[in-house]
């Protein structure tokens, strides 16, 4: 059987924000967002990355597209290591990996009109222009379920989910291979959410694209994700298949989270108690060795305070970081 290649590798990535205080800095402190986190990606897949906010998901999207620059570890995309390229080398990786934001009225130039939005990528990365350019422009509207006469509109003449499709329409412009979905329908109606998802999930098939789909709860990524890595205080506690995950969640905090969950069925609901987590969340800056996740968990051990549980593959595919799980 053939081996399947990873589009995207993160190895031992890590974003930390220096948050340090004092005259000349004297208190040096660390924001430590995403701490460390290694995960593969294959080409065709979605990988649904999930956890509270705060926990690191969106600063490690935006680390992959490298809006922000990595404070150590590596990225490779499809065999290149991309970590430290300037920005005139990223160039030709920024066609390759595109970004759908959370909030589409604040990605988008107000002062644009809809076609400029979608032209400017076209433009700079030399791929049509005149007729041929307008033309993409008006395909890519219709790809995303609006219409030619809204090229000449400015974003504040759309609803909410409308223009999260000309933010779509954008990304796609350039014809992209990976697309960090970042919360992509967290701002939008519950009714225009499942429009959203059924469009992205048409576009991967149609398109070949693969997908890190960032969101804060996991009923979200279950419908879209091959695949999914649960984040807790930048740390990746969990990662397996989507239906693994639903199934057989290992780590304590997983476990918590599929409970919180409403399941239509009063029965079931009543049979999968809700977990409560009780105790404060720790601070992300300058944090001490031991699990993240020991003020919360119900199952705190003394060696979880002290040893950092690594991330260990504990059946095949399936990853987990517990003192618990052996
Ligand atoms: Fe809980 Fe310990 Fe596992 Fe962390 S390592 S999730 S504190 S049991």
């Amino acid at each position: 059987m053939e081996e399947r290649k990873p589009l995207l590798q993160l190895q031992n990535l890590k974003k930390y924000f220096d948050v340090s205080t004092g005259f000349f800095k004297r208190e040096q402190a660390y924001l430590t967002a995403v701490d460390d986190v290694s995960f593969d990606i294959y080409k065709g897949e979605t990988f649904g990355l999930v956890g509270e906010s705060g926990c690191g998901k969106s600063t490690l999207g935006r680390s992959v597209v490298r809006l922000y620059e990595p404070t150590g570890g590596k990225i490779i995309y499809d065999g290149d290591d991309i970590t430290n390229l300037s920005q005139h080398d990223m160039m030709k990786y920024r066609k390759r990996l595109q970004m759908i934001f959370q909030d589409p009225y604040a990605s988008l130039n107000t002062r644009l009109t809809v076609s400029e939005i979608i032209g400017e990528g076209i433009e700079t990365h030399n791929l049509y222009s005149g007729k041929e350019k307008l033309e993409k422009i008006y395909d890519l509207l219709q790809t995303v379920g609006l219409k030619r006469e809204h090229a000449s509109r400015y974003p504040h003449e759309f609803s909410g989910g409308q223009r999260q499709r000309i933010g779509i329409a954008r990304s796609l412009a350039v014809e992209p291979e990976l697309v960090v979905c970042d919360e992509p329908i967290s701002a939008l109606d519950v009714s225009i959410q499942a429009q959203v998802v059924n469009m992205l999930e048409d576009l991967q098939n149609d398109m070949g694209l693969t997908y890190l789909f960032i969101a804060h709860d996991l009923s979200m990524v279950k419908h879209i994700s091959d695949r999914i890595g649960v984040m807790y205080l930048g740390k990746m506690m969990e990662i397996t298949t989507s239906v693994e995950l639903y199934k057989n969640p290992l780590h304590p905090y997983t476990q918590a989270l599929l409970s919180a969950i409403p399941i239509p069925d009063p029965k079931q609901h009543k049979i999968n108690k809700r977990i409560i987590l009780e105790g404060d969340v720790k601070s992300p800056i300058n944090p001490p060795e031991g699990c993240r996740f020991s003020s919360r968990c119900r199952y705190c051990m003394d060696i979880c305070t002290e040893v950092t549980p690594e991330l260990r593959e504990v059946e095949p595919g399936h990853f987990v970081a517990c003192h618990l799980v052996k």
